[in-house]
Formats: structure tokens, C-alpha cells, sequence
């Protein structure tokens, strides 16, 4: 079967998924050029900027894994964007605290496209819905939509998954309180090139990058 190649004019942020590494090997990317770093805790991530932030004072950190409501306040005060907003429960623990600090957060809204029971994230169906809701809270900024793509061998089994996120971001995007509704953050180690042939805006990388992790 013939497919069509994608040609990409524009660029794609790359997010370095820092989880478990070590803040000196964090500032080795941040010397080597890079600027974004993902992070799934908020307590190991508070710890590693801590230590990161006077060395490295333009990087900018994302939230890529699933906030609890009683730790939105830390995510508001530590985090540049948070990709996982995954229930409208924690978008509104967000928007308190976030205004709290007198500012704007950028988020994404986390739709488990592959309706896998264990992940989280918006149902499909439910992501309308959610969207303009969310669209209605004054203080975050809903700049677009994050998948975790089911893990598999073969990364072109995912594709059909990168398609639909695309297509429900085109759909969004112009609702009212949705004219920002742009990125597409999709894509990690395993599946990241097809993520970009699909559109992709942001890449979520980790063990590309800094190597294999310790095992849980
Ligand atoms: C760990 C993680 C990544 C990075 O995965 P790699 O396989 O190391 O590239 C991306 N996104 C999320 C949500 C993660 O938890």
C-alpha cells in the first residue's frame, strides 16, 4: 500500500523525559543545548528543579504523567505546561491554584485514544464535552491535546492512534476558548518518528535519550 509522505515545514519541541535521571545528567542535556524536560512526579521533579533551575534558569518544565488533585498546587507553582490534564475534577484544582499564583497555565487535555482500561486521560467520547468546559476556566490555557500511545512492538500499529488525535485537535480547535488548541503531543522512544509522520507538534522522549531506566 502506498502512503503518502508527510512533508513537515514546521518544527516539533522535543521534550527530554528526565523521570528517574539524575539532575547532573539533566544539566548535561541543558549544556548540550536542550530546554525542555518532561516529568511524571511532581515531588521527584520539585526536588530535581531545585537543584537544576539555578544552573539551568530558562529551562522549561513539563508535567507529563497523571497529577493527583492534592498535588495541583505544587504542579501550579513548579510546572511550565501541564500535559496531563485527565478529568475536569483536576482542572479545576488547577484553575484555584494557578490563580492563586496570578498567572496562566498552558495545558494540554490527556485523551486515552486507544480506550485502554488502564490508561488515563478523556475517553474520545467524552473529550467535547471537556474541552469546552475547561475552555471556560479563565486561567488555563488549553494549547492542545496529549496521548500515551499503547505500547507495542511494531510502532506502526499506533499509527491509526496518532491520526485520531490529530483529527479530534483539528475538530477542537476554533471552539470558543479553543483557538489555541494547536499541539499535538505524541510520540515517545518506541514510536516517536511515526508520531511525526501523523503530525505531531511535541515528542515525548526519554530513553533516546538518556538510556534505559532502573526498573520500578
Ligand atoms: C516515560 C514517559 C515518556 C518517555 O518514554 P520513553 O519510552 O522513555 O521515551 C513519554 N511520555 C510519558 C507520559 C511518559 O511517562
Amino acid at each position: 500500500m502506498a502512503r503518502a509522505t508527510v512533508n513537515r515545514q514546521d518544527t516539533v519541541t522535543l521534550v527530554a523525559v528526565s523521570k528517574t535521571v539524575s539532575p547532573s545528567l539533566v544539566l548535561e542535556a541543558y549544556r548540550a543545548g536542550q530546554r525542555v524536560f518532561g516529568e511524571n512526579r511532581v515531588q521527584e521533579a520539585a526536588a530535581k528543579m531545585a537543584e537544576v533551575s539555578p544552573d539551568a534558569p530558562d529551562a522549561i518544565w513539563h508535567l507529563i504523567g497523571h497529577l493527583q488533585s492534592n498535588k495541583a498546587r505544587q504542579a501550579a507553582k513548579w510546572f511550565d505546561v501541564v500535559e496531563s490534564v485527565d478529568s475536569l475534577r483536576l482542572a479545576r484544582r488547577l484553575e484555584a491554584e494557578v490563580e492563586k499564583e496570578e498567572r496562566r497555565l498552558p495545558i494540554l487535555l490527556e485523551v486515552n485514544v486507544g480506550g485502554e482500561e488502564s490508561k488515563e486521560g478523556f475517553s474520545v467520547d467524552e473529550l467535547d464535552h471537556a474541552a469546552a468546559e475547561v475552555a471556560e476556566l479563565p486561567h488555563l490555557v488549553v494549547t492542545g491535546l496529549m496521548t500515551v500511545a499503547p505500547l507495542v512492538d511494531n510502532p506502526e500499529a499506533v499509527r491509526p492512534v496518532f491520526r485520531e488525535l490529530r483529527l479530534l485537535r483539528d475538530r477542537l480547535r476554533g471552539r470558543p476558548g479553543l483557538e489555541g488548541c494547536e499541539e499535538l503531543s505524541m510520540g515517545m522512544t518506541n514510536d516517536f518518528r511515526v508520531a511525526i509522520q501523523e503530525g505531531a507538534t511535541i515528542v515525548r522522549v526519554g530513553r533516546a535519550i538518556f538510556g534505559e531506566r532502573p526498573r520500578p
